[in-house]
């Protein structure tokens, strides 16, 4: 089963997709996680992203295309996977789509999450990226830049919402559920 999850910044779509992906027992497949990973080892892949994600920028589609698409070429990955993080442009859709196919994503899950808890939410946890102010912007970043991803998947009819709210293992069983659902009603009797 190929998924994607799709959610705002602070909704736990890292947490949940690494939870599901162990359930499921598929590959949990972060972009985000990949490049942090070359930034700590100080690959020249590292090299390079690090300032852009610093700055809170978007690496460019081609470096993170490329090794996406090395990524789900390993033999783990043969069987299924979660994508989190990925694709977050247009262009990386349309990449994706010519590595597996318009119809190559099972389901699309979208976590639902009211933009006023979520900034309660993310305050809380008191990290220094989480200022009022920059979790605005965030929020409205990932508005911008997601709602167009988010229509191509509907017009395809692949997409499931979830509401992302609630304990971490309440919000793994919904998310399963609602997997489970939406399967027994693609899958004719
Ligand atoms: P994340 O852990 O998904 O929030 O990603 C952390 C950072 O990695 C992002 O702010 C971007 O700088 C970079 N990144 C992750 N995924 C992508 C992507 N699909 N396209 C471009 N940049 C990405």
């Amino acid at each position: 089963m190929r998924l994607l999850f799709i959610g705002p910044p602070g909704a736990g779509k890292g947490t949940q997709a690494e939870r599901v992906a162990d359930r499921l027992g598929i590959p949990h497949v972060s972009t985000g996680e990949m490049f942090r990973h070359h930034v700590s080892i100080g690959s020249d892949l590292g090299r390079k992203v690090d300032t852009i994600m610093a700055a809170g920028d978007y690496v460019p589609d081609e470096i993170t295309i490329a090794m996406l698409a090395q990524r789900i070429a390993e033999p783990d990955a043969s069987g299924g996977y979660i994508l989190d993080g990925f694709p977050r442009t247009v262009v990386q859709v349309k990449s994706l789509d010519d590595l597996i196919g318009e119809d190559g994503l099972d389901r699309v899950v979208v976590f639902e999450v009211d933009e006023t808890e979520l900034v309660e939410r993310m305050l809380s946890r008191g990290r220094v990226d989480d200022t009022s102010e920059t979790i605005r912007n965030r929020f409205k970043v990932y508005l911008d830049q997601t709602q167009p991803l988010l229509d191509i998947y509907d017009a395809r009819g692949v997409t499931v919402s979830v509401n992302g709210l609630g304990e971490v293992e309440e919000v793994t069983d919904r998310i399963v559920g609602v997997l489970d659902a939406s399967d027994s009603r693609a899958t004719p009797a």
